[in-house]
């Protein structure tokens, strides 16, 4: 008998150990039976047992002896680890702090629990959350009419702002016992998605004083006084807030703002008290010109040592209101004609007491660990819902326009371009959706998402840049000619609006997915981190060790399970799922190994320099993201209870999703400073090369075509938009229409028909309807519905032109050219 079959059964054994992770015990214990076992059982010389469980106990013994493991081999690993791991800055460590980890950790992990997913509840309204929708929201979206707001106003008629005050918009994130509404993160984002098809002016308007700012700031840290004064104020609208971070110096880089307030005695109301004195320069502050009163951060100071014994106490929140002498503001930005308000707020030593600081003088210093740990959930809701509503209405419009807009003798949608086009528009659609719910699902378990709100922002903004530039594309000349018939060109033009706020996407992308999810989701990476920070060495080299052997067995599963997943092309292990989604799962399983292996080798040989490889950072992040959003679908169509009429969306932006995460893989592998551990890395990822494709033209197909007509998958990929056919909505009118549309095609291609045979007399269409009848080609119900959609039809298709001085702005603006200071 062979003498290495025992050998060889460890090495199964160990792979098989290693595929199903199981613990250190398990693995010694099923080596050396499956060594004395095949020997046994091959009948084999006692020596090819007796070697290979001697070389065996050499390596397991020591690992199985905790005390001998830590003295020998984690005490010297600890000792280099204390070294080379990068020394966190304060903000860094905040960041990392902030905020919790959901199933992003799962994915990360590279063995998804798919039952933790699946199990967590479907998000759902209340009655008086859906009664608000259906109510005030509705009633809303009625007296929107974008061209008055974005071209005749440059701003929200009085009704619309007195409406959205006195049905409390402005106070969805406020508890119910300080006046607000108190709604749901799911709620919330409803509304957003309902108004942002109806104007992207309105829906930044209502968004910016229920994401970060002074209402969530003070909910989550005012004094029992400031939540009494302001909270119900903001609520009702009585005070409009703004948040002031932002400068000329300061962008991305928010911790480094020059604004100061210098601890000091001033006078206010009457009384000298004690407070600070604020200089300060912020820009593009939404809501700013109409503020009643402005979040303020800056950098406080204390050199007279007023407040103890520390001179920069760091940054801290104030409060001011838009009468505070020395505030200026009012002034105007203008983000790409959508004309929310937005300007810049400045200040010269403008006095405000201890008692305007968020959260009171016991808050000095603490603002940007404030900021970050409110950002999670702001983020996580106000963009990417803003961005879904508008890629579902977008949706809605360009679907029925294709099928409405008529060219060669066919609707412009069953040309194979346009086809591209909508199938992109409905797949990127669908994922959004689920992104921004799985978000909003997440808030409302009482998460806060770090990770996924900024894959949300990120991809979410992206994708609608993507919608609207394709829906522009299928509007043609229709798109571009701005005026009240036009319903797609003004969001089009604000769609960089969303990439830049909120931090801007390049950042958001290259830094902050990857870089913050890499360690906040790594099951050890944070454990090693906090455990060399432990300052008894015994506690210290425990938890080290437990950490870093976690980490070594967690490494080598993840290669194994990125082979083996690789090797079988996904179609092995148990998933949950229907016939039609376990592929779907598996594949995930497969990446999400990837992922890992890749993710930690990256850290393992780049170290701290993989912070500053932007590159390799970002693609891991699209890795995590698409991993994220792909298991957000799942869960949708779980929840939606598998709708079988839904899959070809499914498949498409899965598809998409699995495709970008090969390129995303692919990219990390060809740039990865070290050749050897790339090529080794690539064997393990792609065995076979890269065998995923983008999804197939007759996927696109079937995704246009049920953009293109009436149906149940289009109506839950468009729910929650307003598609009330009224008089300011065209593309609820578009959309009532479509049937009819639809119905009159075949009746079309017979007046087609027999006008192309020159059968029909007359020059233009009406007449040779007329004699289409008189001949009998058609019947008169038949000619009544041909003109009937032609007439309604000639809304839709036809644009706006203007006498030339309509054109002519009213006033010509001055901007101040400010010297630097
Ligand atoms: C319409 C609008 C409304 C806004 N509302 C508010 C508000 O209400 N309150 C407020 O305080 N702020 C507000 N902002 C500010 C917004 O948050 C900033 O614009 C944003 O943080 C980016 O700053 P910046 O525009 O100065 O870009 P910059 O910081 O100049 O960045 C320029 C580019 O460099 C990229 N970049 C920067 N650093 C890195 C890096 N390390 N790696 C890779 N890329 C990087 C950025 O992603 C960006 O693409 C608003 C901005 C706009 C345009």
């Amino acid at each position: 008998m062979n003498p290495f079959l025992p050998v060889l059964a460890a090495l199964v054994v160990s792979l098989a150990c290693a595929y199903f992770r199981v613990g250190l015990r398990v693995w010694t214990i099923a080596v050396v039976v499956a060594i004395a076992a095949v020997g046994w059982l091959a009948d084999t010389h006692w020596l090819a047992i007796a070697i290979p469980l001697v070389v065996f106990a050499l390596i397991a013994v020591p690992l199985n002896l905790p005390d001998f493991r830590r003295s020998k081999l984690s005490a010297p690993l600890l000792k280099l680890f204390q070294q080379v791991t990068p020394k966190l800055s304060d903000t860094e460590q905040i960041a990392l702090e902030a905020g919790t980890v959901g199933f992003e950790g799962e994915l990360f992990s590279g063995k998804p629990k798919w039952a933790t997913l699946l199990k967590q509840p479907k998000p759902e309204l209340s009655v008086e959350e859906q009664a608000f929708l259906d109510g005030p929201v509705e009633e809303l979206c009625r007296m929107v009419n974008d061209w008055e707001i974005t071209h005749e106003r440059a701003d929200l008629t009085p009704e619309i702002w007195d409406f959205l005050k006195k049905r409390k918009f402005f106070g969805m994130i406020i508890p119910k016992e300080y006046g607000g509404l108190g709604f749901s993160a799911l709620a919330h984002s409803a509304v957003l998605q309902k108004i942002a098809g109806m104007s992207t002016t309105l829906v930044s308007t209502v968004a910016v004083p229920n994401s970060l700012g002074p209402g969530e700031l003070l909910v989550h840290y005012g004094t029992q006084e400031q939540k009494d004064h302001y909270l119900p104020r903001l609520a009702d609208g009585r005070e409009i807030p703004c948040f002031a971070l932002t400068g000329p110096y300061a962008g991305s880089d928010a911790t480094s703002i020059p604004d100061y307030g210098i601890v000091c005695k001033g006078e206010w109301n009457g009384a000298n008290v004690v407070g600070v004195r604020l200089t300060f320069d912020k820009r593009y502050i939404t809501l700013a010109p109409v503020a009643t009163i402005v979040g303020l951060a800056f950098r406080m100071y204390d050199p007279d040592k007023i407040l103890g014994d520390v001179e920069d106490l760091g940054i801290t929140l104030a409060l001011l209101p838009r009468e505070t002498k020395g505030l200026e503001i009012g002034r105007r930005h203008f983000p790409l004609n959508v004309p929310f308000q937005n300007g810049p707020v400045r200040g010269k030593d403008v006095f405000v007491p201890l008692s305007q600081l968020i959260g009171g003088p016991d808050m000095a210093g603490q603002g940007w660990r404030m900021l970050v740990e409110c950002l999670s959930v702001g983020r996580a809701i106000s963009l990417p819902s803003n961005t879904t509503g508008g890629a579902k209405s977008a949706a809605a419009a360009t679907g029925a326009y294709a099928r409405i807009r008529k060219q060669f003798g066919m609707p412009i949608g069953r040309f194979e371009g346009i086809e591209e086009a909508l199938a992109r528009i409905g797949g990127y659609t669908y994922a959004m959706s689920a992104l921004s719910l799985a978000t909003a699902a997440a808030v409302d378990r009482g998460e806060k998402p770090a990770v996924p709100s900024a894959i949300a922002k990120y991809h979410a903004t992206e994708l609608a840049r993507e919608v609207a530039k394709d829906a522009m594309d299928v509007h043609g000349g229709k798109g571009v000619i701005l005026g009240p018939k036009n319903w797609i060109g003004r969001g089009w033009q604000g769609a960089p609006i969303a990439i830049t706020v909120e931090g801007a996407n390049i950042m958001t992308r290259s830094l902050m997915i990857f870089g913050q999810g890499a360690i906040r989701c790594h099951p050890y990476v944070l454990r090693e981190m906090q455990a060399i920070r432990v300052p008894e060495y015994r506690e210290r080299l425990k938890q080290f060790d437990a950490a870093l052997f976690g980490h070594i067995g967690f490494a080598i599963s993840n290669a194994v399970r990125s082979f083996v997943l690789g090797l079988t092309f996904a179609r092995i292990g148990r998933v949950p799922g229907d016939a039609y989604t376990r592929r779907y799962y598996r594949k995930l399983n497969r990446y999400a190994a990837a992922l890992a292996l890749v993710a930690d080798t990256s850290m393992l040989v780049l170290g701290g320099k993989l912070k500053f490889k932007e590159k390799l950072s970002a693609r891991l992040g699209d890795v995590l993201s698409n991993l994220y959003i792909a298991s957000a679908m799942l869960k949708r169509y779980e929840d939606q209870d598998r709708p079988v009429t839904d899959q070809p969306f499914l498949a498409w932006a899965f598809h998409d999703c699995v495709w970008r995460m090969q390129m995303a893989l692919d990219g990390v592998l060809r740039n990865f400073p070290v050749r050897p551990v790339a090529w080794l890395l690539r064997v393990l990822v792609f065995p076979f090369g890269r065998r995923e494709v983008p999804p197939s033209d007759r996927l696109g197909r079937r995704v246009a075509a049920l953009l293109t007509a009436p149906n149940e998958a289009r109506d839950r990929l468009t729910a929650g938009i307003y598609k009330t056919p009224n008089a300011n909505n065209p593309v609820g009118r578009m959309n009532a229409l479509l049937p009819d549309v639809i119905a009159a095609e075949p009746v079309e291609r017979k007046f087609i028909k027999a006008s192309k045979s020159g059968e029909l007399k007359g020059y233009d269409w009406a007449a040779q309807l007329a004699d289409a009848q008189a001949k009998g080609v058609l019947s008169a119900a038949e000619c009544d519905l041909l003109k009937r959609v032609r007439d309604a039809s000639f809304e839709f298709i036809s644009v706006d032109d203007f006498d030339p001085s309509e054109l002519e702005a009213g006033r010509h603006a001055k901007p101040v050219l400010r010297s630097v200071a």
